[in-house]
């Protein structure tokens, strides 16, 4: 399979969506690149008493519509060039669902599989002794992402209100709930997701209530393969893989059971009344929904051309090739594109900045009312873009995000 360097991809997506839109040359070059770049050493001691030097970044892409936001890894393979295509599409996904904020990325090239928690607490402490001048509330808001959790985020905060001695929670998001994380937020990627495929459903006239299938059952695929059930008022949930198999049965699968089973087995394999099958068969099922929720590649031109799913709802980031993006659009497949499928994470952490800037802390129901709210617009800004323009979905979603960054590049003289 041919291998992507992802931020050539991303500059090829917003250099599209720049020509469809008229953007001047220096706009485009502004877009093109992130604002902002830290790439340094964090020397951190072990538990057997020697240090190692760790790389690291932070990629600030732009600030145009407010801070940066955007998550941090602990990863071996981590790229300056990896983090720089995130940070972007962070800019695209947060202007995507119109939050005041920009995009930004950051990672640690280390290994936290075999590290320990002590190792890890001072891996997180000591990023942000080196960056905190340049991360804030109302500068760049790093997350979680992967390898990194809310216990990162709590020791990440507790090392910056250390350094700057004042109580300000809202420098980090998606942190535990005791330490000023939002109701709601664990679910928030699943729900908005599932919020989208009601709209794109609604838009396309697709019966919501027929069958869907889940490839990466992990902790997103889960919460989504329950809260369609719930937000869809039906829909038989038909098959799911993991990293260890897939599991099918056309009648249907209960979700909160095969959530538990998997949490009680470690995989899917083995539920009760479902046959196993191949999890590349999983994609290809005839499916109202394929929700994609496992790892990059996923939908390539190996497969593209076999998956008969009506709607594809992105939950992973980069699912689709780009050349399996072509052959998607020429069937006739309703692409709900990462950046706005999975964007209700993001949605939710500008809620969990709004309550630690207030410190009024609201209830569950009120932040799925928002969130809903969010995606909602945010699914129809973009299925009107693509509709009115005859273009992928992908195209028109960074129609959307590109035009409303430089239009706030422009409004501040920058451009
Ligand atoms: P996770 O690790 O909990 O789940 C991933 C699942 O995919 C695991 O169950 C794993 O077994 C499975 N998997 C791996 N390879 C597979 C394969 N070849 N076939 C089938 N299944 C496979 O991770 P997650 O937090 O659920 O994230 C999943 C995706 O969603 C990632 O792309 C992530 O970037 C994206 N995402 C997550 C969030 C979030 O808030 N969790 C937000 C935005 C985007």
């Amino acid at each position: 399979m041919q291998s992507y360097n992802s931020f050539e991809v991303a500059q090829a997506q917003v250099t599209a969506a720049a020509k469809l839109l008229n953007l001047d040359r220096a706009t485009l070059d502004l877009l093109l690149w992130p604002q902002r770049e830290f790439t340094f050493t964090l020397p951190v001691r072990m538990d057997n008493g020697e240090t190692r030097v760790l790389h690291a970044y932070r990629v600030q892409h732009n600030f145009a519509r407010g801070p940066a936001k955007g998550g941090i890894r602990f990863h071996p393979d981590e790229t300056l060039d990896t983090i720089r295509a995130l940070a972007g599409w962070m800019t695209w996904k947060t202007a995507v669902a119109n939050l005041p904020l920009g995009g930004s990325k950051g990672g640690v090239v280390c290994d936290p599989r075999k590290m320990s928690e002590r190792e890890l607490e001072r891996t997180a402490r000591a990023y942000v002794r080196a960056l905190w001048p340049h991360i804030g509330a109302d500068r760049d808001v790093p997350a979680p992402d992967v390898y990194t959790n809310p216990q990162t985020m709590a020791w990440m905060m507790d090392e910056y209100e250390t350094i700057t001695n004042r109580h300000q929670p809202g420098v980090m998001s998606n942190k535990p709930l005791a330490l000023g994380g939002s109701e709601g937020r664990r679910s928030a990627t699943a729900r908005g997701g599932v919020v989208v495929v009601r709209e794109a459903c609604r838009a396309c006239g697709i019966d919501p209530r027929g069958d869907y299938a889940i490839q990466g059952f992990g902790s997103n695929g889960q919460r989504a393969a329950i809260l369609h059930q719930e937000i869809l008022g039906g829909g038989r949930l038909v098959a799911a893989s993991d990293s260890s198999g897939a599991v099918y049965n056309p009648e249907g699968m209960n979700p909160i059971e095969l959530r538990n089973h998997k949490l009680r087995t470690g995989s899917v394999n083995g539920f009760s009344g479902s046959e196993p099958i191949d999890p590349a068969e999983v994609l290809e099922l005839d499916l109202a929904v394929l929700y994609p929720a496992a790892l990059e590649n996923a939908v390539n031109v190996g497969n593209a051309e076999r998956v008969r799913a009506r709607v594809l709802c992105e939950l992973a980031n980069g699912p689709t090739t780009p050349q399996a993006d072509q052959v998607l659009f020429a069937k006739g497949i309703h692409v709900i594109p990462d950046i706005l499928a999975n964007a209700g994470g993001v949605a939710a952490s500008h809620l969990e900045m709004v309550q630690n800037r207030s410190g009024d802390y609201w209830g569950e129901a009120a932040v799925f009312a928002r969130l809903d709210d969010t995606m909602t617009r945010a699914y129809h800004a973009v299925h009107g873009a693509s509709r009115e323009r005859g273009i992928h979905p992908r195209l028109g979603a960074m129609l959307v995000a590109v035009a409303r960054v430089a239009q706030a590049c422009k409004l501040r003289g920058w451009v």
